[in-house]
């Protein structure tokens, strides 16, 4: 099979993992040395997930065989979808190729498992390898790691990525024996947990030593980091009958225990020939949208995952955003004084984000704020006012009004032909 084919049915395979993407490389380029590429501060951005999203990165599998019979997934053994494989030489080629061409700014690459979890890991390793430490790459690349290889190779993949990542895949123990029967639920923490002493080790010895530290100077960039800086993970939603406050649950015990730094949702697509047990429509991709909201209020906003999805049958609300959900059923805990609320209680107000509360805290400190101090911040108004008291405005009866919830809800809009799921 020729490159071109071979990529066309390999990256069309990988198109469904969402877990990829490029915060929190380190800092590094070529500038002044023979290396190739670099890595920005910025997400990258070139590949497309399913759902339309843009993710720049040549994503790719090594290879869609696999051993394994996931029932969610495309490339299971049993399916019935065109095989490829490249060689470790074909993806380094393919990466410098279209990083010179100026197409991606790094490498996301996964695979199916072939002969078994630590020959793939080798695989998968090795190209990180040759990249780094033949080519002098350094742009970004992201690994996904076989849950059952070895330590040894888990640590080892770890030296050329910058971020590593495990996919759960699914919400729980039950989802995952259901589906995906061959997958260990307690391996896939066991590798999690490993990591995470491997990230966090080499995050204190990559500390400045003395004397740049002295010189407010960050350690020396290389081509490749002492250890992938971060790990991701992904959970399918809408496979299995997990609701909203299980995953929740869930991803809220994964950032605590293994120091994620992100947990992707990726809405489960119907896959051709696809088992009796899953379902014959994917969730609506609101529900995706809410999860991620929910997840950023568990990591910046102070929030459980219970008080988020709290409502009765343990979904989120789709018609408005999990903050406002929230502060709909729990009234009694409004209005909150503008002027005089902790910082806590302010990032529970609907319409205020993080940047607005510092806004605020910095402002009150010279004076009391008032109605057109918030406008000034370009807070939504209409939003916010029902929640708060300041110095000229109080909600009064607004915040009791049955009517609140309704007024608050975006306006309904004609669906267009081209929806994929209910507005
Ligand atoms: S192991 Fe990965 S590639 Fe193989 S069937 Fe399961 S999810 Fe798909």
């Amino acid at each position: 099979m020729e490159l071109k084919q071979k990529l066309a049915v390999l990256a069309d395979a990988a198109k469904y993992d969402a877990s990829c993407a490029s915060s929190g490389a380190a800092p590094r380029n070529s500038l002044g040395s023979q290396g190739v590429g670099s890595t920005e501060g910025m997400g990258i951005c070139h590949s497309y997930a399913p759902d339309g999203r843009c993710i720049s990165l040549l994503k790719v599998l090594l290879t869609n065989f696999c051993l394994y019979d996931c029932l969610y997934c495309v490339n299971r053994v049993s399916s019935n979808v065109p095989r490829a494989r490249f060689s470790v030489d074909e993806v380094v080629q393919l990466t410098l190729d279209f990083y010179r061409r100026n197409y991606i700014e790094g490498l996301f690459l996964s695979s199916g498992i072939i002969r078994s979890a630590d020959y793939t890991m080798e695989q998968v390793t090795e190209v990180a390898r040759v990249l780094r430490e033949e080519h002098d790459f350094r742009g970004y690349i992201h690994l996904k790691t076989i849950p059952d290889a070895s330590p040894e190779l888990l640590a080892r993949a770890g030296r050329y990525a910058d971020r590593l990542s495990i996919n759960l895949e699914l919400p729980t123990v039950e989802g995952l024996q259901a589906l995906a029967p061959e997958k260990d639920a307690s391996g896939i923490r066991r590798s999690m947990a490993r990591l995470r002493l491997l990230i966090d080790g080499a995050r204190d010895e990559s500390r400045p030593t003395a004397p740049r530290a002295a010189a407010g100077l960050p350690p020396k960039p290389s081509a490749a980091p002492p250890f992938a800086r971060s790990q991701s993970t992904q959970i399918i939603v809408g496979a299995d009958p997990a609701d909203d406050r299980t995953i929740l649950q869930t991803s809220g015990a994964m950032y605590a225990s293994y120091g994620l730094r992100r947990v992707y949702y990726s809405a489960f697509s119907p896959i051709p020939d696809a088992a009796r047990t899953l379902p014959l429509q994917a969730p609506p991709l609101e529900r995706e949208h809410r999860l991620y909201q929910a997840d950023w209020l568990m990591r910046f906003y102070g929030f459980e995952a219970d008080e988020i999805a709290g409502a009765p049958g343990g979904m989120l609300d789709l018609d408005v955003d999990p903050k406002l959900a929230w502060a709909l059923r729990h009234r009694e805990r409004f209005p909150v004084d503008v002027n005089r609320a902790p910082r806590e209680l302010l990032l529970r107000v609907p319409g205020l984000g993080v940047k607005a509360v510092e806004r605020i805290l910095a402002s009150r400190r010279s004076r009391r704020l008032r109605t057109d101090d918030l406008a000034r911040m370009r807070v939504p108004a209409a939003k916010v006012l029902p929640f708060v008291v300041l110095a000229d405005h109080r909600p009064g009866r607004a915040l009791e009004a049955s009517s609140l919830a309704a007024r608050l809800r975006p306006p309904p809009r004609q669906a267009s032909l081209f929806d994929t799921a209910p507005p």
